[in-house]
Parts: C-alpha cells; sequence; structure tokens
C-alpha cells in the first residue's frame, strides 16, 4: 500500500463523525459496536465479547454545536458538549453501548446524561482503582471487568470465554507492538514520520477492528521507511496534556510547522495506556489487571505520589533526547491542568525547557500558538534554553 493511500485512509476515518466505517463492519459481521471515551477501557473484553470497541473523541472543529452546549455550562471543555452533539444528532446511533471510564467529574456526569437520553442502549461507567495494592484495588478492579465482560457477552449473546479474551490479548498485543514501532520510528527519525500523519494513524486506532489497524500502522512503517523524506530542522518535543480533548487536526500540523518535531506525546493514549504486553496465558483478567495496576501509563488521571510527580515524563526526555515540552492542556480541563504546575515545577528543578498553551478540540485562532511555539523553537536552537 503506498504512503498517501493510508494517510488518505487515515483522513477519511478521522473526518467520518458519522461512523460509515463502524456501520460497514457490523454489516459485515453482523456483530455489536460499543463506543467509549477516553482515555482507557480494556479493549480486549468489548473485542473477546465479539463487539467493536470505537473510540469517541469529540468531533473536533468539523462539527457545529448547536445542542451540546445546552447540556453543559460555559466553564467546562469542549469534547462533552459535542459527544452530545454527536448523539443527538444520530450519528453514534450505530453504537449499542457506551463506555464512560472513570478520569473525570465530566465524563462522569456525561455517563449519567447518557442513560438519560438513550434508555434503549447499554451504558456503563467503568470505574479504575486509584489504589495499586493487588488485594485492594487489583480485586476491585478484576470484579469490575468480570461484570463488564459479562455484560457485554450478553450484549452480543456470545459465551463469556477465557480463550476468546485471550486471543483478544494476543490480537492487542500485536497492535501494541505495532504502535510502539511506530512512536520508535518517529522518535529516531522524526522526518519520516510528520506528526499529522502519526496522528491520524492513532486516531484510526479507535474506529478500525484492532488486526486491521495492525496492518495499516505496519503497512504504514514500510512505507515510511521507503520514501525519502527531507531532514528538518526542528526542535525534539514532548507534548503532554492531550490525553482527552484532542487539538483540532490544523493545530497538529502548526505545531510541526512551527519548527517542533513531536516525538513523544500522549494523543490517543489509551491504544497505548499499557506500557507492555498483557500475559496472554492463565486467567486473562487477572493479566488484564496485573498490566493496569503495574505498567499502566502515569498521566493525570491516575494516582501518583506528589514526590513521583515528573519523573517519568523527566526520564522519557533523557530517553528520546527531547529538547523541551509543550504542555497543551484543553480549557477548563481539571486532570490536565491540575498535574501541569507539578510537572513543570519538576522540569525546572532539571533545567529542561517548557512551554504552555490551551485549546480547545474547535480552536479557530492558531496563529497565536504557531508563533507562540515557534517562537520556544528558535529560543531553543539559539541558545539551548527556552
Ligand atoms: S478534557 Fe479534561 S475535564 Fe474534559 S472530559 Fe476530558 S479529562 Fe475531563
Amino acid at each position: 500500500m503506498e504512503l498517501n493511500d493510508i494517510v488518505r485512509r487515515c483522513e477519511d476515518l478521522y473526518h467520518d463523525l458519522d461512523l460509515t466505517s463502524v456501520k460497514e463492519w457490523k454489516r459485515r459481521t453482523g456483530g455489536k459496536a460499543v463506543g467509549f471515551l477516553p482515555i482507557y477501557v480494556p479493549r480486549e473484553t468489548v473485542h473477546a465479547a465479539g463487539a467493536l470497541p470505537v473510540g469517541i473523541m469529540g468531533a473536533g472543529d468539523d462539527l457545529e454545536i448547536i445542542r451540546g452546549d445546552a447540556f453543559y455550562q460555559s466553564y467546562i471543555c469542549h469534547i462533552p458538549r459535542s459527544t452530545v452533539e454527536l448523539g443527538l444528532s444520530g450519528r453514534l446511533d450505530c453504537l449499542d453501548g457506551f463506555l464512560f471510564p472513570a478520569i473525570c467529574d465530566v465524563i462522569r456526569n456525561l455517563s449519567g446524561m447518557w442513560k438519560i437520553l438513550f434508555p434503549d442502549k447499554y451504558v456503563r461507567y467503568l470505574d479504575v482503582p486509584q489504589n495499586f495494592d493487588e488485594r485492594l484495588g487489583g480485586v476491585f478492579y478484576r470484579q469490575e471487568l468480570a461484570a463488564l465482560f459479562q455484560d457485554l457477552c450478553a450484549l452480543t449473546g456470545r459465551p463469556a470465554s477465557d480463550e476468546a479474551l485471550r486471543r483478544s490479548i494476543e490480537a492487542y498485543n500485536e497492535n501494541r507492538r505495532a504502535i510502539a514501532e511506530l512512536y520508535r520510528l518517529r522518535a529516531e527519525e522524526p522526518h519520516r514520520v510528520p506528526t499529522y500523519e502519526h496522528y491520524l494513524l492513532m486516531r484510526a486506532s479507535n474506529v478500525l477492528e484492532v488486526t486491521e489497524h495492525t496492518a495499516l500502522v505496519d503497512a504504514y512503517l514500510a512505507a515510511a521507511r521507503r520514501e525519502n523524506r527531507p531532514w528538518r530542522d526542528n526542535i525534539r518535543v514532548i507534548l503532554t496534556g492531550v490525553f482527552c480533548e484532542q487539538p483540532p487536526l490544523g493545530l497538529i500540523r502548526a505545531l510541526e510547522q512551527s519548527g517542533c518535531s513531536i516525538v513523544d506525546d500522549d494523543w490517543v493514549l489509551g491504544a497505548r495506556y499499557l506500557r507492555e504486553p498483557v500475559a496472554a496465558e492463565g486467567d486473562p483478567l487477572d493479566a488484564l489487571v496485573t498490566s493496569y495496576l503495574r505498567r499502566g501509563t502515569p498521566t493525570a488521571t491516575r494516582y501518583i505520589d506528589e514526590d513521583a510527580k515528573g519523573e517519568d515524563l523527566i526520564r522519557r526526555v533523557r530517553t528520546l533526547r527531547a529538547e523541551g515540552v509543550i504542555f497543551a492542556s484543553p480549557s477548563f480541563c481539571d486532570p490536565a491542568l491540575l498535574e501541569a504546575p507539578m510537572l513543570q515545577r519538576a522540569l525546572g528543578a532539571e533545567k529542561i525547557p517548557y512551554t504552555a498553551f490551551k485549546f480547545s478540540e474547535n480552536s479557530g485562532q492558531l496563529q497565536v500558538i504557531k508563533e507562540q511555539t515557534g517562537a520556544f523553537a528558535d529560543s531553543i536552537k539559539l541558545w539551548g534554553a527556552a
């Protein structure tokens, strides 16, 4: 498959707010589809139940919000408004269920609204532990996963089979392998994997069946390695804060155009929330629980002792030879905005440059941000620090 064809397919999927590809999958397989909001749900349970997990990350700047605004006060983030708008306009009708993972009050409230708005659909608020002791958080989370898996199997009419779960774990392990390779290639040779393409490929993981997405990423990797692209005199940065509401596509492109090559990020984080392969032997729910407790990505919505805040970010800066960090926080996003000062303090202590801005998924004024990140890149190039 040619590079341009892959990128065009990802662009089509990104802009497909009507979820045409999901409807086609359902028609082809006769299966159900289950939506989920960021950051992380164990998609293996959905897949093993015979359903298609579908990640919903708002509507970017592709949809005018008319009714969604009526459900929320003005001083919260944008993603729940566009999600409500997508739901009320019928664009999510093909989803037979919806999972709302516990990351903040907004998502919690949205799960309640969804139950009221769509009483005929399966809706589950997925509580995840903030205690990482196997005997406490582990036991709790296993109960949650077992109940979720039973529910999903009841929805699809499939038996709740450990063997099916193990096969799904293997399929997602393969996907984690491909995504890790994608991140590795971009970090090693950023000019081969433009940010815009990288982002679109990650977004495609929201709607494609996992083996199809793995094949697409592998095809992209092969094509990107073949392509003779010019080296760019950009600084190497890590982008953080975009784990839930996503910046508009134009903003993602603008960051690179301003002289910043993103060598790591936290967008579409659910697709690589578990940092290592999940054990495909033994009890599959235990394996998912252990991976969540032991190998989950440190992020704003995951409890971590104050002293350790920033350790992971600094380690990634060093390992990836990043020259700076960009904090991109959705406006009014409590988790991102509460975490940023702690991370910035840790970076400051290590004299690692950073800059910060806020956005919303339909931000139109990209020029100001582009100038800010451009000045950040220039200052690092000229003086080695912002
Ligand atoms: S953008 Fe932030 S505040 Fe809004 S739903 Fe996501 S995590 Fe919650």
